[in-house]
């Protein structure tokens, strides 16, 4: 029976996994990570070079890698995840999302967000982005659940000032204070505990707020150095109704870039049928991609051309975006990604692009995030960085129990990603503080 140590300082001793921000990989089938008593990295590498190793936790055979980065998700929406395939947005935004969402008050949200961020920590997230609803006290309880829990977040309340689903407010007064409380509540969460907590401001998409809405909330995340996150370019009807409300536009991006929304501290999920105009400027722009297949199959809203994007130079990390990702998954966010990729491939798409393997969709999935996001102190196992990993179990992923996992880095993250298996993930820390969620080492002897 093992252990987890719940706190900083520490040794663990492992096989480790992790991209290194020069490009080359950590690969050490025997190896420690030494962890101080501030939650950072001062170690990693083999166990015959660490001073630690004798007093390390072993875990072997398990594997550690960077905690997985989510950079795309919504917490009111949970509840439905795995529910609507194949809708078109708008229809499955109507009937399976914006019920929930109205539902999501503080109440809810104290009873669903510790369990979320339990969730997201046993699926091996460590960092996740997400939305919240319309209301500010339950993303404020949203908050306080992922302060408790340990896991670092971004959070933003949802802005809508038109097609909101607030039966109650008044036309005339939404803007304004959709604006009040979104200030208020990035004052008080952004940079909380060191950086661990930020906030987003988080206009839906160009849909459901006009242009006023999409330029204050752009130029209040300035002036809070906060995040600003929304959707774009996500499904063809979606598109076909941005042009419709915004006909001063040449295109979906062009509606951002106006209101000023695009930069360094933009995340823009999927963005999935880019012209090469778009794509040249949302890189020019410096703004950031969350790149969410799985969702983007399950409604049937388009394949990305994840290739040529990075070929362009974009910056791109994976997002589950429960609930219309039926997971909050990243290993099957990535196995999705794959997939996709095979599909273009075998329509003959010519934008289709060199595929990813599977070492790149880790990097994707852990250094792309943290990159994304600006947070250099993550993302990867290297000294220096804070200790936000994961301990996972290869055993699960082998096809018959007696199987050796791989040795083979590259067939071992392959497993990981094709047979990702829900208990695999066996601990999860950030910044060395043990996260609530994964089932820990010792359930499995
Ligand atoms: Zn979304």
């Amino acid at each position: 029976m093992t252990e987890l140590p719940a706190r900083p300082p520490f040794a663990l001793r492992a096989r480790l996994l992790s991209p290194l921000a020069d490009g080359g990989w950590l690969d050490e089938p025997d190896g420690v990570v030494e962890v101080d008593v501030g939650g950072r990295i001062t170690f990693a590498g083999p166990a015959s070079e660490s001073s630690s190793t004798a007093s390390a936790v072993d875990l072997r055979p398990l594997v550690l890698l960077p905690g997985l980065i989510d950079l795309h998700a919504h917490l009111p929406q949970l509840p439905n995840a795995g529910l609507g395939s194949g809708l078109d947005l708008l229809t499955w935004l109507d009937r399976y999302i914006f019920p929930l969402e109205r539902s999501y008050d503080r109440a809810v949200a104290e009873r669903q967000a510790p369990a979320a961020f339990r969730a997201f920590a046993a699926a091996g997230t460590t960092t996740v982005v997400a939305y919240a609803a319309l209301w500010p006290d339950s993303t404020d309880a949203a908050f306080e659940a992922a302060e408790a829990h340990g896991i670092r977040a971004v959070i933003g309340k949802v802005m809508m000032d038109r097609l909101t689903y607030d039966a109650a407010i008044r036309e005339t007064d939404i803007l304004e204070t959709s604006l009040r409380q979104s200030d208020e509540l990035a004052s008080r969460w952004h940079g909380r505990d060191d950086g661990r907590l930020s906030y987003a401001f988080t206009p839906r998409f160009a849909v459901s707020c006009s242009a006023e809405m999409l330029r204050e909330s752009a130029s209040l995340a300035a002036r809070h150095g906060a995040y600003w996150q929304t959707h774009l370019s996500e499904d063809a009807g979606e598109i076909e109704e941005v042009l419709r409300l915004f006909p001063g536009s040449t295109d979906y991006l062009d509606v951002y870039e106006r209101a000023g929304g695009l930069g360094a501290r933009t995340i823009l999920a999927h963005a999935i049928h880019l012209s090469d105009d778009e794509v040249r400027r949302l890189v020019a722009s410096g703004s950031h991609v969350a790149h969410c297949p799985a969702s983007n199959l399950f409604l049937s809203s388009g394949m990305m051309p994840l290739g040529r994007y990075r070929d362009a130079g974009m910056s791109v990390g994976l997002g589950s975006d429960v609930a219309a990702g039926p997971e909050v998954s990243i290993f099957s966010v990535m196995r999705a990604g794959a997939v996709t990729q095979r599909v273009l491939e075998l329509t003959g798409r010519a934008d289709a692009g060199r595929a990813l393997r599977p070492l790149d969709w880790l990097r994707l999935a852990t250094l792309g995030g943290a990159a994304a996001l600006g947070q250099e102190s993550i993302g990867s196992i290297e000294v220096g960085r804070e200790a936000d990993v994961i301990a996972v179990d290869p055993r699960f992923t082998t096809p018959l129990p007696e199987d050796d996992p791989p040795t083979v880095a590259e067939d071992l993250a392959s497993r990981l990603i094709f047979r990702p298996h829900p208990n695999m993930v066996r601990g999860a820390w950030v910044r060395g503080r043990l996260l609530a969620g994964p089932p820990g080492v010792d359930a499995i002897g």
